[in-house]
């Protein structure tokens, strides 16, 4: 009787179909389901290094890497040390531990202008919290998001434009009453214009302005210089909290974050709220938020802002956490890590070149994205308008020939320290072919 329940033998298709009896849609994070590229999800039995098998045991060169966490590679031994030291010692205690310390303390000295960080279990919570927190120091209501970031499924961030310039913004899933979203305003990412007549409209009632500073959820669109320089000067100005919403380009992009990508070039540059996951927990449950001390005595037990989380600082994921920290700040990390990015992208637009292909592509530090389009998008309506059924046809193209690129075209996609040269010329080969084809 067991075995009819085992998945030993069962291919990709018939996990799909036995999933989707007992799961909407057959996942638990909608993305996995190859809506948008069609086809049937993969089901992953065992990753190592830098690659991934499915249920019919075929081989994967991944460049998903859990969407962001897996920057060492899958399987990395000091990690998987650290973490089976942890489970042994106890798996949850719901009562502060050294670790906690510890990779708060690893987070403020990484990142200046960070004194105190709380942390959470998902993105999704921490970038809530932010909020929460942002609205309780400034006792204000309103904020600005972008369209095409994606800060989590919290009811107030699923919002889209309005029809007007600096209009509310309209729910984008059903179960959000347009209540819960009448103090959002979504902007176009980019747009300098927008923005100020933005602030001058609501300057005063903003609480906080959230952005992805490099924005992964329109596969790779980052904030222009001026643009960025300008929204600092605006919160600064009306006293709002600009807040960086790095749970995918942190410790991702480079060790201090885009946030120290931006300080590189704008001089004094930094936000006043930084909001970290994905990495931070090296592929367990762990996400942050994190600001200056006096902004975070609002936080509950110290102040009026109510937060709270029973896994939350949890010491299997701190162990994890802590173990890939350890591992990614050891010194010229992240130089080969941005080479070996940077020749995947260069890599593929030379193949794409040599097929008459218009590619347009970026990275930055382990992070990259690529667009059917002759120039990099400034913002998503222009990353919605590049060639989606090309897009869908290259992806399954890769996926045929072992390469698991992200399943959508508004998505980035990420290189580990575990893939080799060999890895990368392997998978511009695979593209040379799908080029062609
Ligand atoms: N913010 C950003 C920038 C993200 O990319 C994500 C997840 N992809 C989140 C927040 C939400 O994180 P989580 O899925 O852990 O809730």
């Amino acid at each position: 009787e067991r075995s009819a329940v085992s998945t030993d033998r069962l291919t990709n298709e018939q996990l799909f179909e036995r999933a989707q009896r007992v799961i909407p849609g057959g996942v638990n994070s909608p993305v996995r389901a190859f809506r948008a590229v069609g086809g049937t999800p993969r089901f992953i039995t065992r990753a190592a290094g830098a690659f991934m098998w499915d249920a019919e045991d075929k081989r994967y060169i991944d460049y998903i890497g859990s969407w962001g966490p897996m920057i060492l590679g899958h399987g990395h031994p000091a990690v998987l040390e650290a973490v089976q030291r942890a489970v042994t010692e106890g798996l949850s205690f719901g009562a502060p531990t050294e670790r906690e310390i510890q990779l708060a303390e690893t987070i403020v000295d990484l990142v200046p202008g960070i004194e105190q960080v709380r942390l959470v279990s998902s993105g999704t919570e921490a970038a809530m919290s932010a909020i929460r927190l942002a609205r309780g120091a400034t006792g204000r209501s309103k904020l600005i998001k972008f369209e095409g970031c994606y800060h989590g499924h919290a009811d107030a961030l699923l919002v889209k434009a309005g029809s007007g310039l600096a209009t509310f913004g309209h729910p984008t899933s059903a179960g959000v009453p347009p209540e819960v979203v009448q103090h959002t305003l979504v902007l176009e990412y980019n747009n300098i214009e927008q923005l100020e007549a933005a602030f001058a409209q609501h300057g005063a009632a903003l609480a906080c302005v959230m952005i992805e500073p490099i924005a992964g959820n329109m596969n790779f669109v980052r904030a222009a210089m001026p643009f960025m320089k300008r929204l600092r000067e605006l919160c600064t100005q009306h006293g709002a909290l600009l807040v960086f919403d790095e749970v995918m380009t942190g410790f991702r992009v480079a060790l201090g974050g885009a946030q120290s990508v931006y300080a590189a070039a704008i001089p004094g540059f930094a936000p006043d709220i930084s909001v970290f996951g994905k990495v931070i927990g090296g592929g367990m449950p762990l996400a942050a938020f994190g600001t200056s001390k006096a902004i975070m005595q609002h936080l509950a037990p110290l102040g009026a802002v109510y937060q709270a989380g029973t896994l939350s600082g949890n010491p299997v994921a701190t162990a994890c956490g802590l173990a890939t920290l350890t591992e990614i700040a050891k010194p010229g990390f992240f130089a080969a890590l941005a080479a070996r990015t940077r020749s995947l992208v260069d890599g593929l637009q030379q193949a794409a070149r040599a097929a008459d292909v218009p590619l347009a592509v970026d990275s930055e530090g382990g992070m990259f994205g690529f667009f059917f389009a002759a120039e990099l998008p400034q913002h998503y309506n222009a990353v919605m308008a590049t060639d989606k059924a090309r897009f869908n046809r290259f992806f399954h193209a890769m996926l045929d020939r072992g390469v698991y690129l992200a399943p959508a075209l508004y998505e980035a996609g990420f290189v580990s320290a575990a893939h080799t040269a060999d890895d990368i010329a392997a998978t511009i080969a695979a593209a040379r072919e799908a080029f062609a084809a």
